[in-house]
């Protein structure tokens, strides 16, 4: 069974102090595109199956959302997954410890390489994904460069404690293929961003993002696919 407990008990689970400096960017960043869809959740928070159940166990009762999730089949070489997309429409007043993980690895999510060691972040969220990293009109003050150091040895404590258990491996490889995920969606909207010459932070912009996040033609790639799978094969090099 997946230490759920080690993570959410982590300190780098820690709710952020800095909401009200940045206006709760992190649970509120869908309504920049409530204009082009008034459908559109303040977030959409992806929770494997398991940690869903772990979720509801948390909360008796169900899980905190009054929204239902969509849930998606992951079938991958040797490996199949059920994720959920959660829409949140809390906006930052839900009850802390019921957090999925997702939100506690916010600002960034990490690649774990062959050795169990970190290897790369990446924003941990595709609408984020216009700022390069370190950018001056970022909004989430936890990718300053003080607060990133911060972060990556937090990181590299979490790992080094998940990895002593082979049955957190599992949740390794989640983290491995939403950066995978993540590092295309930002392929993708760099060709897109490009194609329409949009200017940084325009309507335009922001009109392009939301397409791209709706649209996300990448997920069916070959190419894409085949850095999951290798994801996969990395999960059983750990195990061997
Ligand atoms: S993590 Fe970033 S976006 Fe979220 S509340 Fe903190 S500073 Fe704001
Ligand atoms: S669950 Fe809480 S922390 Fe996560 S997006 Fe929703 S309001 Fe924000």
């Amino acid at each position: 069974v997946i230490d759920f407990d080690l993570l959410y008990g982590h300190p780098l689970s820690q709710p952020c102090a800095l909401w009200e400096r940045c206006d709760s960017h992190c649970c509120t960043m869908g309504r920049r595109f409530l204009r082009f869809d008034p459908q559109t959740p303040l977030v959409a928070l992806p929770i494997p199956a398991p940690e869903y159940a772990y979720l509801r166990g948390l909360a008796p009762g169900g899980a905190q959302w009054p929204e239902a999730p969509r849930a998606i089949e992951l079938e991958l070489r040797g490996y199949s997954l059920r994720l959920y997309m959660q829409p949140c429409n809390f906006g930052g007043a839900c009850e802390g410890a019921l957090r999925p993980a997702i939100c506690r690895l916010y600002p960034y999510v990490p690649l774990i390489d062959d050795d169990l060691r970190l290897g790369g972040l990446i924003h941990a969220s595709a609408l984020d994904l216009v700022w390069e990293p370190g950018a001056d009109d970022d909004p989430c003050l936890m990718r300053r460069a003080e607060e990133t150091r911060r972060y990556v040895e937090l990181m590299r404590d979490l790992i080094g404690k998940l990895a002593r258990a082979p049955e957190n491996l599992e949740l390794l490889l989640w983290f491995n293929l939403a950066y995978r995920y993540l590092e295309a969606f930002r392929d993708y909207l760099g060709e897109n961003l490009a194609e329409g010459a949009a200017g940084e932070g325009s309507e335009e912009q922001t009109h392009i993002l939301h397409l791209c996040n709706r649209t996300q033609l990448f997920l069916a790639d070959p190419e894409f696919r085949g850095r999951l799978d290798a994801e996969v094969e990395r999960m059983q090099r750990w195990r061997s």
